[in-house]
């Protein structure tokens, strides 16, 4: 028997971004332990914003776990909040409620910007570094600093070690901006993985005295880029069979529900989605080849191939929760997949 150290995770009832929480268990297994060994557990919910103290019981359900490369014996356990019954989902979990499909994959792109002391890292104690140009995929210490790059390749092996699809990483437009790409099959695989990533490098700055700023918009209306998460997907009808007519209405069926996205979308998105900075207003629905200044770019490979493939809708952002995201866009193309 060896005894594990099972990191149970879960978001707590913060509104309207909800933060991870985790606590550790020790338990003993003869080998690494199978989802089903997970047994619940229990945490305090008056303490997150899930319960009030008079009854203050809420149940962790492991829902998908993860070697923890960090930690000897570690394992990083993602769990779904229930309530006391340890059946019903708490009001708080999304993730029991979404429409999932092994079919539909996502590639979720993950904006974020370092910060220390209240600032971008890199940014000056008064006023502001240079401004955006050369920082966007650079190197070199004027680009991009002294400690990111270490930062971000210690994430990326932690994340590949435990088994999480990162696809890429890479410097973003604004000093102290920096971007992950996860993709996964289905919503709950490829949002489970997002979740725990966020969490891998949230931990990971912990020593580096650094904090993961996720706003959308955390410089406010200045020349600095905001941050987003880009949502690509493409379901089994649309890398196999697609066609224009297919497309276009789907894209009427995305115009048609403009308002649900924006609502699933992340909080402040008007802040970052003005027609500025490679975006389309919040408020009005487009599409366009290759244009990254519309709500969804369709790759050259898409028109090429016939229609086919995946599309990117740019509209997401860095602190949206990657479960509501996939979960609308797979509403919207049900409207036109069933019909
Ligand atoms: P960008 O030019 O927008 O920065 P990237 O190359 O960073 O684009 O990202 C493209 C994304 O598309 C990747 O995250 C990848 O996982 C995703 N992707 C590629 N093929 C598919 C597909 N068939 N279905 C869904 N997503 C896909
Ligand atoms: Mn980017
Ligand atoms: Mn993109």
């Amino acid at each position: 028997m060896t005894k594990y150290k099972l990191e149970y995770i879960w978001l707590d009832g913060y509104t309207p971004v909800p933060n991870l929480r985790g606590k550790t268990q020790v338990k003993s297994f003869d080998a690494f332990p199978t989802l089903d060994q997970l047994p619940l557990w229990g945490f305090d919910g008056s303490s997150t914003m899930q319960a009030e103290g008079s009854s203050s019981d809420c149940v962790l359900k492991p829902v998908a776990h993860y070697p923890d490369p960090a930690r000897t014996n570690g394992v990083l356990v993602m769990c779904e909040v229930m309530m006391p019954d340890g059946t019903t989902p708490h009001p708080s979990n999304q993730r029991a409620t979404i429409v999932d499909d092994e079919g539909c994959w996502f590639g979720f792109e993950q904006e974020y910007f370092f910060y220390k002391n209240g600032r971008p890292l890199g940014f000056p104690e008064q006023g502001y570094p240079e401004p955006q140009g050369k920082y966007y995929t650079g190197v070199g210490y004027a680009a991009v600093g002294d400690i990111a790059r270490t930062i971000v390749e210690e994430h990326l092996d932690l994340c590949l070690a435990a088994g999480i699809n990162h696809e890429g990483i890479n410097a973003e437009v604004a000093k102290g901006q920096w971007e992950f790409q996860i993709f996964g099959k289905g919503s709950k695989k490829a949002a489970d993985e997002m979740w725990m990533a966020r969490y891998l490098l949230q931990r990971l700055t912990e020593k580096y005295c650094i904090d993961i700023e996720y706003h959308c918009k955390p410089l406010g209306d200045t020349d600095w880029n905001g941050s987003g998460m880009h949502a690509n997907f493409s379901t089994k009808f649309m890398r196999e069979n697609g066609g224009k007519e297919y497309f276009e209405s789907l894209m009427a069926a995305f115009e048609r529900n403009l308002e649900e996205h924006i609502a699933v979308y992340g909080p402040d998105n008007h802040l970052r989605l003005t027609g500025k900075h490679e975006t389309a207003p919040w408020n009005k629905f487009s599409y366009g080849v290759a244009d990254r200044g519309a709500s969804i770019r369709v790759p050259h490979s898409f028109v090429n191939n016939g229609y086919k493939g995946y599309l990117e809708d740019r509209r997401p952002n860095s602190q949206g929760d990657p479960y509501q995201i996939a979960s609308r866009i797979l509403k919207t193309v049900a409207e036109v997949e069933e019909s």
